[in-house]
């Protein structure tokens, strides 16, 4: 399972989400596809909570167990991602690895992918003698414009 999931080519749209679902033979309940129509729409991190929230918000007819039940699946199988957070577990539609920009101001969590020059991973591979398969990167800053320590000190 593990090196099947290593070859298989990422997931980019919710076809290919649910083509790796059948692949997997995992059934395709109506409440499964909820949550992955939902993840592919919203493109942010939601907990079960807000999936749940936002599914029952647009009618949809599913219970907070099957939520729960369903992404935890989803997430085991890497279908899509589970961020570990200080106050829990939050859900996404990308499961292939990839960066994160965290935002301070809105506390977002927005989606990159991003390549790191050729170089800068000798340096590390140089540096730890591991040889280096993947990376996923942890930005933070904020998205409105903060005044520099300076400007805030004459005001
Ligand atoms: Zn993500």
């Amino acid at each position: 399972m593990q090196a099947e999931a290593a070859g298989r080519k990422p997931i980019r749209s919710l076809d290919d989400a649910l083509d790796y679902c059948q692949t997997l033979g995992m059934r395709l309940s109506k409440q499964r596809r909820f949550i992955l129509e939902l993840l592919w729409q919203e493109k942010e991190h939601l907990s079960a909570r807000e999936i749940y929230d936002r599914l029952n918000q647009q009618g949809k007819d599913i219970g907070h167990t099957s939520v729960y039940q369903n992404l935890e699946a989803l997430s085991v199988q890497g279908v899509i991602e589970c961020v570990e957070r200080s106050d829990g577990r939050l859900y996404g539609n990308i499961s292939d690895p990839h960066s994160h920009v965290n935002c301070l101001d809105t506390q977002q969590i927005l989606d990159v992918h991003i390549e790191l020059p050729e170089e800068l991973l000798r340096q590390v591979e140089a540096q730890t003698g591991v040889r280096i398969t993947n990376y996923s990167i942890d930005f933070y800053g904020y998205r409105s414009a903060q005044p520099a320590p300076d400007a805030q000190s004459q005001a």
